[in-house]
């Protein structure tokens, strides 16, 4: 880990542990993931959303005290996130024990997710979100495997049954839960993304393709 203090990173040379984007802060805890989206801008050379470098080396990872300052840093907002060119919950101890630590904050927490977490854990995560997290929004990105397949090209066989099975436990532990897709990708049908959605019984919101300033991403 290389922070031990609270300092916040905004427009470091390093990848910003925690950044403000309109009345959110969004903590960045990896950037690895175990997705490889076509559409992701850092498979596009693109570290950067807004103004902010996102980029996180192994050893770069912030810890849970750097974490929690560096939120707390950031000031008064609507909302705190987690959510960086990574998968928060490929580190869900760290995950975790920031958004205890935050929850005295009264702030709503929200966990941007591709919804792997389970897959990757090789168990159910999502009873660990309970009590911790108010909002989860996961990436569904196509109505069928195939086109997940093309897509986001997971590393993990049955990441996209895994995807949707994730979406199913959170509903229950978690007061929110959006699946998300992206409009205008090849091949996917929006609707039938809300369909599906509608039928596992939670929120559904469409994301704009991605910008050049990563300006989608902040919202998957
Ligand atoms: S899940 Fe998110 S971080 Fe991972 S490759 Fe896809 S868009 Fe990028």
């Amino acid at each position: 880990m290389r922070h031990t203090s609270p300092t916040i990173s905004f427009e470091s040379p390093e990848g910003a542990v925690c950044y403000r984007l309109e009345r959110a802060v969004y903590l960045n805890l990896t950037s690895r993931c175990s997705l490889r989206c076509r559409f992701c801008p850092r498979f596009h050379h693109l570290w950067t959303v807004d103004r902010y470098y996102l980029r996180l080396a192994r050893s770069e990872e912030p810890d849970v005290n750097t974490l929690v300052a560096s939120a707390r840093d950031a000031g008064a907002c609507e909302e705190r996130i987690f959510c960086g060119l990574g998968e928060p919950t490929m580190r869900l101890d760290t995950l975790l024990s920031v958004a205890r630590a935050l929850r005295t904050d009264r702030i709503p927490l929200r966990l941007n997710t591709n919804g792997l977490g389970n897959l990757v854990h090789g168990r159910d995560i999502t009873p660990e979100l309970e009590g911790r997290i108010d909002h989860v929004s996961i990436s569904l990105n196509a109505h069928n495997a195939a086109l997940y397949e093309r897509h986001c090209r997971p590393l993990l066989a049955g990441s996209y049954e895994a995807v949707l099975d994730f979406a199913t436990r959170a509903r229950d532990h978690v007061p929110r839960v959006t699946l998300t897709a992206i409009e205008g990708l090849e091949g996917v049908d929006i609707d039938a993304c809300a369909r599906t959605a509608d039928r596992i019984g939670v929120e559904f919101r469409v994301r704009p393709m991605e910008a050049t300033d990563g300006s989608a991403f902040r919202v998957r």
